[in-house]
């Protein structure tokens, strides 16, 4: 006997053992065992998901001795023949190459005879899709009054192509594209009971190029099997599929992510004077990092990125250091590059272009990055001037802006004046506040109490709308209502009152917009943001 392909050797003759898929497996063995199945059946779904293999053991199902039953027993004369594909009584039509009005014409006339030694006479038609339109109207003829002892199942890959009146008679089951995990369990599954010896590596490789079909994957294994002596190796995988080294994508986004243009140069270099397609090379590294900003956005991006659970462990360790906003902007720009590769003369240097202009960004900080920058900065700067504990280290952060808060507030504070009143309570809390998060304090500065009565103390805080929304993002807003815990103690409730301040508000009423722009400038906090960014103020805008 001849070599048997996999696909064909280890084809499902059960629900049980088709890969994925169990909602259409399980949906149609309740029907069977509620003898609600009906006599159109449709399944639609990308290419080499299961969608004739389930039909055929459908078939089983309706046309066994024991049944109709989920679970055929494969051995009677029904159930060996549609294995053996030779069955009296089920006929499978290429809808591609039958598509014609006449060919339907016939399968009518042969549908008025009885089968031959089955429960039913059942008509297979993959591609459906691909009938006539009058093909179409003789088939809606048949479906209007089927015969009782006919069945219809339909196989496509296309049913938006198929007429609405079709539709409407056909009980329809939609098959889902394979996931890489299960298409790499199935192989290792089938090469472990073949004895044949492949890396993980490898099965990666040939279930990425299946992009989905299983049917595809076996089909590549049997190539790569063929043409390997012995033990597959990663790299025989890869000279046959001409696919990339997943290893080197993970290069490249190291590269990436420490600045080393001249690495990715030399990568480059190497997929060149190996063969590879630049074009190809291109969406892979592409779809690389799409996949690890998802990754970054999601802990457990399921099927969205499909990529197998030890490369997904590699990503988050990769991503681990990265801000999202430089993954978003890195994948952004390689999309935008895209146009330029696919028609280049030269695809190599259009490559290494792209990954030129990409390693001149820089990594951008979102609101949240940079203030928390800021305020471990500035927790240096208290911490090198004052003691902690200490008053003056409030001053030096932002010695102005205490200066008017305590004309504002004449209420002073020590530690030498016990009992502290709320004011002075409340001054306590800035300063414990701005020791581990400074650009929070400033934004209490402008808190006064206006009220205490019964355990209750309200505090009104008017500032402009980004202190307002900096104090009200949740984090923020409980460490404010621990504090208040802290120092007014715990029995006393604390409720903070915020308010947008109208425009010019916080200026003071002698201060002009020049000399508001120059204490802006010479602001510590500015001035240090300044400085770590290396950057230089640009414009300053009155709120
Ligand atoms: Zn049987």
């Amino acid at each position: 006997m001849g070599y048997l392909v996999l696909s064909r050797k280890y084809r499902p003759q059960c629900f049980e053992d088709v890969v994925r898929q169990t909602h259409v497996t399980r949906t149609l063995g309740n029907a069977i065992a509620s003898g609600r199945l009906a006599h159109a059946i449709l399944f639609s779904g990308p290419r080499g998901t299961g969608k004739t293999t389930i039909a055929r053991i459908l078939a089983k199902c309706v046309n066994c001795a024991s049944g109709p039953t989920a679970t055929p027993c494969n051995t009677c004369q029904s159930c060996r023949e549609i294995t053996s594909g030779h069955a009296a009584d089920v006929f499978e039509i290429d809808g591609a190459s039958n598509n014609k009005v006449e060919h339907v014409r016939e399968l009518r006339e042969n549908a008025a005879y009885m089968p031959a030694h089955s429960m039913r006479k059942i008509y297979i038609i993959d591609e459906v899709h691909m009938l006539s339109d009058a093909a179409f109207n003789a088939l809606l003829k048949i479906l209007e009054e089927p015969p009782a002892h006919v069945m219809f199942m339909f196989a496509t890959t296309e049913p938006n192509k198929i007429p609405i009146t079709i539709l409407s008679r056909c009980q329809r089951h939609d098959l889902r594209r394979i996931d890489i995990n299960a298409i790499i369990a199935h192989m290792a599954d089938l090469c472990r009971r073949e004895g044949i010896d492949i890396s993980e590596e490898g099965l990666t490789l040939i279930a990425r190029e299946a992009d989905g079909s299983i049917r595809d994957a076996l089909s590549l294994l049997d190539q790569i099997i063929c043409g390997a002596a012995g033990a597959v190796s990663t790299e025989t995988v890869m000279d046959i599929l001409g696919g990339i080294d997943r290893q080197i994508l993970f290069d490249v986004s190291a590269a990436v992510f420490t600045g080393q243009t001249g690495k990715i140069i030399d990568i480059i270099d190497g997929l060149y004077v190996r063969g590879q397609s630049m074009t190809r090379c291109f969406s892979e590294i592409l779809e690389h990092f799409r996949n690890l900003l998802l990754v970054k956005m999601n802990a457990d991006p399921g099927s969205l990125a499909d990529v197998p659970d030890h490369e997904l462990k590699l990503m988050r360790d990769q991503v681990a250091g990265i801000p999202l906003s430089y993954l978003s902007l890195i994948l952004d720009m390689l999309f935008k590059e895209e146009k330029h590769i696919k028609p280049a003369i030269n695809p190599k240097l259009a490559l290494e272009i792209a990954f030129i202009r990409v390693m001149q960004t820089k990594p951008v900080l979102s609101i949240d990055e940079l203030i928390e920058k800021i305020d471990r900065l500035q927790q240096g700067i208290v911490d090198s001037v004052a003691p902690p504990g200490s008053s003056a280290a409030h001053a030096a952060s932002a010695p102005g802006e205490t200066a008017s808060n305590l004309e504002e507030t004449p209420a002073t504070y020590g530690n030498d004046c016990p009992p502290e009143t709320d004011e002075q309570a409340w001054q306590k809390l800035i300063d414990m506040l701005s020791r581990e998060q400074p650009t929070l304090a400033v934004c209490l500065k402008e808190g006064i109490i206006s009220r205490t009565q019964n355990h209750q103390i309200q505090v009104d805080i008017t500032a402009n709308q980004f202190n307002i929304d900096n104090i009200n993002r949740p984090n923020n807003h409980a460490r404010i209502l621990q504090l208040c815990g802290d120092v007014f103690g715990g029995d006393v409730r604390v409720s903070i009152h915020t308010q947008v301040q109208k425009t010019g508000g916080n200026a003071g009423p002698g201060k002009d917009s020049k000399a508001l722009k120059k204490e802006a400038m010479t602001h510590p906090l500015v001035q240090s943001a300044v400085k770590l960014f290396n950057g230089k103020i640009v414009d300053v805008k009155l709120l």
